[in-house]
Order: structure tokens, then sequence, then C-alpha cells
């Protein structure tokens, strides 16, 4: 077998790039976006392949600078880093504002329930639905 050649393709781009790429188009967005949207967003950046862009979301949500909203089956950019899979969301219904915040204590009983229940925890995901103070206003 000859040695395989250590020469990277020149137009790949490293994992760093694409994850960087990812989460500047979701900062760049600041909504909610779906991953099909996503996409296209970063298509002309030379990150096109689906399985590329799923790979790079899930390295920023398990580092804890994007979210997946499960209700929206979207992606957000986080608004307060270092806080991987504790993130709390408000989502306005009527005018699909999304609101990111910390609540340590529900967070805290959450993870009390799971340790007494010896359930691991492998994400946690909280998502408030309804209105925005601005639209029930
Ligand atoms: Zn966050
Ligand atoms: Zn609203």
């Amino acid at each position: 077998m000859p040695p395989l050649p250590n020469r990277k393709p020149t137009k790949r781009r490293s994992a760093a790039d694409q994850d960087k790429i990812i989460v500047e188009a979701l900062r760049g967005v600041g909504r909610p976006v779906s991953a099909y949207e996503l996409i296209e967003q970063v298509r002309g950046q030379g990150v096109t392949a689906p399985p590329t862009v799923y790979r790079a979301l899930q390295r920023l949500i398990d580092d804890g600078l994007a979210h997946r909203l499960e209700s929206l089956n979207a992606f957000v950019a986080c608004s307060h880093p270092h806080h991987a899979n504790k993130a709390v969301f408000a989502i306005c219904d009527a005018c699909g504002t999304v609101t990111e915040f910390d609540s340590a204590s529900a967070i805290k009983a959450l993870q009390t329930w799971a340790k007494s229940a010896e359930f691991q925890v492998r994400s946690m995901s909280l998502e408030l639905r309804g209105r925005c103070g601005r639209c029930v206003g």
C-alpha cells in the first residue's frame, strides 16, 4: 500500500472554519433558523453539504455557542455563552421573538429531580410558548 497523501484538498475548510462560518451566520440572522435556511445562508462561503452543516451545528451546541429549539425545529446563536444545554427560551407565537434567559433555580430543580431518579441528563431544553410583552401590550 502506498502511503496516504497527507495533503488536504485545497478547497476543504477545517472544522474550526466551518464552525466559525455557521455561528457567524446564526448571529447575523439574529433569529431562529431551520437547518435548511442556514445551509442557504452559508452556501456562498464554501459550506454546502448538509451533513457538514449538521456536524458543525452539533459541535456549536456541545460548546454552548448555539442552541436547538425543539419546538420550532430551529437553531439559534447563544446569547450568553458558557452554559451548554442549560438554556431557557421564551418564544412569542405572535411575532416570533425568542428571548434566551437564565433560570438557575429551574435548572437546579430539574437536576435535583434527575439525581434523585438516577436519570442521566444528556441535554435540557426549556421552552416557554406564548406572547411577548410587546404583543400582549
Ligand atoms: Zn445560550
Ligand atoms: Zn411578540
